[in-house]
């Protein structure tokens, strides 16, 4: 079981030593690595990083959002390739086992053109994963918050199926936000779970969450929420969180799942974590 925080919470002023004993006194064991701006860190960022994956605090870190595997420019496929291997060797060099990133954009928005996309992100994929040593390091196309980039449900899993090393992140409010409002009940979050279950069965028990409610409109994502806030139109915040939870048990899934609410991460997270052991 892993609750974690995107990225280091504004609510925490100190050094990174810091960060973890102010995390776990919330029993909060996860830290998603935000490399923005490029998978790079300081050396003694990672001798901190190191320590504490080594004491079994669970890291993961998610791509830089340059990266576009999907894009129609080749030099930016290349260059995404070589900067996924850059960070594997990082998560490798620090005990991060899971990497998250973005299928992409930047192609024709019909099925044909998501298609020839999707297929070329695989390929990119198990070309450059076939060039390394993964270690323990797993990839995790996450689901796209808007409706017109990649990263449907059904890419997900499209993806996980064809690339042996990719595993699925389900971002519930982006699913949520894309499919504009989807998921308004345990049983639709259920059915979309199942489905990922029934489509690669071996890979459902390495699944990724985050999980934070969101304010979207007809493009999809807009804005991800604080935690509690309500949507612009005074609406409750979705998806509903106790519901998240209550399905995560229900499914008897082991989750890892990463808060992403708008400065608010480790709130939200403390939230879902203390519904989940009650
Ligand atoms: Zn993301």
């Amino acid at each position: 079981m892993v609750f974690g925080v995107a990225g280091v919470p504004t609510h925490y002023k100190g050094k990174l030593s810091g960060l973890f004993p102010w995390l776990e006194g919330m029993g909060l064991n996860g830290l998603e690595i935000q490399c923005t701006y490029g998978f790079k860190m300081s050396e003694e960022n990672k001798k901190i990083y190191k320590e504490k994956s080594s004491d079994g605090f669970f890291l993961s870190m998610h791509a830089p959002y340059y990266i576009n595997l999907g894009s129609l420019n080749n030099q930016v496929v290349q260059r995404s390739k070589s900067n996924m291997k850059e960070g594997i060797e990082l998560a490798k060099s620090i005990g991060a086992t899971r990497i998250i990133f973005h299928p992409g954009g930047g192609h024709e928005n019909t099925e044909n053109g998501r298609k020839i996309a999707i297929n070329q992100l695989i390929d990119a994929v198990n070309e450059f994963t076939s060039e390394i040593d993964m270690g323990n390091v797993r990839l995790y196309p996450e689901i796209g918050g808007k409706t017109a980039s990649l990263g449907s449900l059904d890419e997900i899993i499209e993806i996980c199926k064809k690339c042996k090393y990719c595993y699925p992140c389900i971002d519930i409010a982006h699913l949520h936000a894309r499919e504009i409002g989807s998921i308004t009940s345990k049983e639709i979050l259920k059915s979309k779970l199942n489905k990922i279950k029934d489509a690669i069965p071996d890979k459902f028990e390495q699944i990724h969450f985050h999980a934070y409610t969101i304010n979207y409109g007809d493009k999809g994502e807009i804005k991800h929420l604080y935690f509690g806030d309500s949507m612009p139109d005074g609406k409750e915040g979705m998806p509903n969180l106790i519901d998240f939870i209550d399905v995560l048990k229900d499914m008897k899934i082991n989750p890892w799942v990463i808060s992403e609410a708008l400065d608010s991460q480790e709130l939200s997270a403390k939230f879902m974590h203390d519904l989940y052991v009650k």
